[in-house]
């Protein structure tokens, strides 16, 4: 997803946080970095090693770090597209807030927060696979072998699934 527009925060890491962004929870997610829920580790995505953080269940790919709200705020002011799909984003959130009740306008519900993280997840595969395929390489296998001399051999098999994907028309 590019509109050409020169970026700081890349439209992939807009992306994933948009849902939370929508629904006012950059902060939040900002505190959650503060406690030890927050894990980060690397995976080899595309060939190359990934940053990947963990929160609450969130899962975010390639973000350097957890943007803020105004990081965000001034990437849909430079980015038509994202903000095509900020607006529709929001009411699809809004819809789902309506069926899930208004019981709990404070606190979102955690079916609610389960609903985000899904949905986060598949809009930013959607959004990466919009403009280019995007291989995700990943190895499955690692077997050491020992000889009778005792030499070790590690042997690795990998498996690779491509995506491809246009975005849906809401
Ligand atoms: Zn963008
Ligand atoms: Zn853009």
């Amino acid at each position: 997803m590019s509109c050409g527009n020169p970026h700081d925060l890349p439209c992939n890491d807009v992306a994933q946080v948009l849902l939370l962004f929508i629904d006012n929870e950059i902060n939040a997610l900002h505190e959650l970095t503060q406690n030890s829920d927050f894990v980060t580790h690397e995976e080899i995505i595309d060939g190359a090693l990934v940053p990947v953080i963990e929160i609450n269940g969130f899962v975010f790919q390639g973000l350097s770090h957890i943007p803020t709200h105004a990081e965000i705020e001034i990437h849909f002011e430079q980015c038509p597209p994202c903000h095509d799909i900020l607006d529709r984003e929001s009411a699809v959130l809004t819809a789902m807030k309506a069926r899930l009740g208004q019981s709990c306008r404070e606190e979102a519900p955690a079916e609610l927060q389960a609903l985000i993280a899904a949905q986060t997840q598949a809009l930013a595969s959607q959004m990466a696979s919009s403009t280019t395929s995007v291989q995700f390489s990943r190895t499955e296998i690692t077997t050491t072998i020992i000889d009778e001399n005792g030499a070790q051999t590690t042997i690795e098999i990998q498996s690779s699934t491509e995506f491809r994907g246009e975005f849906p028309s809401f």
